[in-house]
């Protein structure tokens, strides 16, 4: 009477849709394809709005926000502190950025 249900449990998930949520089973790779696509035509600035350059777009990690200056002073700073065996950044140590 259950038996539907357990085979149901059983299926491995193949893919998630990263937009919808949607799950897709063992045989269901055409389906997932077919779902892909029609993502692709309808909702074209959600799937780019998960791409890495999009997330990361004027936050830390955004290459475009990248500061060398300030890298160099946290660098120079880091390998005094080792050196010095301390683990507190002293005030005069802090950096403003100064764009
Ligand atoms: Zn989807």
């Amino acid at each position: 009477m259950f038996s539907g249900a357990v085979i149901l449990g059983q299926k491995r998930v193949i893919h998630k849709c990263l937009l919808c949520g949607r799950e897709f089973y063992e045989g269901e790779v055409e389906a997932f394809h077919d779902h892909a696509a029609k993502h692709a035509r309808q909702d074209l600035d959600d799937i780019r709005a998960l791409a890495p350059s999009h997330i990361n777009k004027g936050k830390l990690f955004d290459p475009a926000e990248r500061d060398r200056d300030l890298e160099r002073h946290w660098r120079s700073v880091r390998r005094d502190m080792k050196r010095e065996g301390r683990t507190e950044v002293r005030p005069n140590e802090m950096a403003e950025r100064g764009d």
